[in-house]
């Protein structure tokens, strides 16, 4: 155990999860929030701990860990969280042959999936389109938390098991040796990392313009049932997903896939659309989502895009009844040479931690452990 004192900037989900991991090994920590509560990414993502996507070895690990993370905060602290697995569908041969490639794939890793006929997801998922239907990848893995209510909760976990310190409407405007500055006045600690999500232009703007790192602006909607007790029991993906992950690159007839979605559905690629709905306690149905690269966004959303999203949704599930409540747009870092995250020493004392992408409600906790287990 340390005697040690840690500042944490940033009250995102990498913020959170690197508080967690400091005060693990027993660093007093601090969060110092600019904002009065988290507003960033972090709570405008579907909620998806999403194992399903990360390639079998050290990241699937990693997103395994982090889910068995989330759990125990959850289990004690009355987080609400579902875990209904996840269900990739294919509605054309080609996505059915890289649906059964995958299974292959998964079962050679000993990860568990199932092939699903299109009779057992009738009977099982009513807000499923059977229309054209050639069956489904189920993967059990996959998790749902509900992201407005889970991060603050998690922070007051923090505070309340771990004596985590939250510091709320501090921006931090520089760092020099141990001490972050918010205007005039100064915290210390022994150690600082700043996870500042899609902020690159406050600290450290040199060495985020020489990293090979970028911004993904990305269009979300929900969506209310007629009946809010209703439950779709799984989240939902169509064949656009397949090119988007990871983990599905093992289907060795991916390239055939793509090379179809290129041509026969060049909007939704261009603009990286692929469809996915999560469902949280509210019985609100999360969709998205767009992909959008570069570092200065219009701040607007475009409406038309999100037809895209609706039109294809309602390939994939049966949406008559489902009434859209909300539109919004989120953004997070991304690596542009590959890498899953960086984190940089820029002092003895001060780390950067930053670009998981669209990963960070799935990998940041077990990474952070990992990260802090090796330092
Ligand atoms: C629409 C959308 C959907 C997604 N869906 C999923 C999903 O389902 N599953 C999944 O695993 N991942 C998902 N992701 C990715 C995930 O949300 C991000 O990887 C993650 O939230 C990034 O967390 P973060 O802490 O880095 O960033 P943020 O949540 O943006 O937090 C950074 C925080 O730092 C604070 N900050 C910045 N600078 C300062 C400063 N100078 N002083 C004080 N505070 C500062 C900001 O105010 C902010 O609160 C999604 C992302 C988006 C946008």
């Amino acid at each position: 155990m340390s005697n040690k004192t840690a500042i944490v900037i940033g009250a995102g989900i990498v913020g959170l999860a690197t508080a967690r991991a400091l005060a693990v090994k027993g660093y007093k920590v601090t969060v110092i929030e600019r904002n009065t509560k988290a507003v960033g990414a972090s709570i405008r993502n579907f909620g998806m701990v999403w194992p399903v996507g990360q390639p079998t070895g050290k990241l699937y690990e990693r997103a395994m860990r982090s889910r068995a993370i989330w759990k125990a905060i959850a289990d004690a602290s009355d987080i609400w969280y579902d875990e209904c697995g996840s269900m990739h569908l294919a509605y054309h041969e080609d996505e059915w042959t890289v649906l059964n490639e995958l299974q292959d794939a998964f079962k050679n890793a000993g990860r568990s999936s199932t092939l699903v006929t299109p009779e057992a997801i009738q009977s099982k998922y009513q807000y499923i389109n059977n229309n054209n239907l050639i069956g489904g990848l189920y993967s059990p893995a996959e998790m749902i938390v509900n992201p407005r209510k889970a991060i603050p909760a998690v922070a007051l976990f923090l505070a309340e098991k771990y004596r985590v310190e939250f510091v709320w409407e501090v921006a931090i405007s520089s760092i020099q040796g141990n001490k972050v500055f918010y205007g005039d006045k100064y915290s210390v600690a022994d150690i600082i990392f700043v996870c500042s999500g899609a902020d690159f232009e406050t600290l450290y703007p040199d060495y985020f313009k020489q990293l090979p790192i970028t911004k993904c602006k990305l269009q979300m909607m929900k969506y209310s049932l007629q009946n809010n007790s209703d439950r779709i029991g799984t989240a939902v993906c169509g064949g656009l997903s397949l090119i988007h992950y990871n983990s599905f690159k093992e289907a060795k007839s991916l390239y055939l896939l793509k090379q179809r979605f290129e041509n026969e559905l060049q909007e939704y690629v261009s603009n990286g659309i692929h469809v996915m709905v999560s469902q949280n306690d509210d019985g609100d149905l999360i969709v998205g989502d767009t992909h959008e690269y570069g570092h200065t966004f219009d701040p607007f959303d475009k409406h038309h895009l999100n037809k895209l999203i609706e039109a294809y949704l309602s390939e994939i599930c049966v949406i008559n009844s489902w009434q859209q409540t909300e539109t919004w747009h989120g953004i997070y870092p991304k690596m542009t040479d590959g890498s899953t995250e960086i984190f940089l020493k820029v002092a003895e004392n001060i780390f950067i931690l930053n670009g998981i992408g669209g990963a960070g409600m799935t990998l940041s906790f077990g990474l952070a452990e990992e990260i802090i287990d090796n330092m």
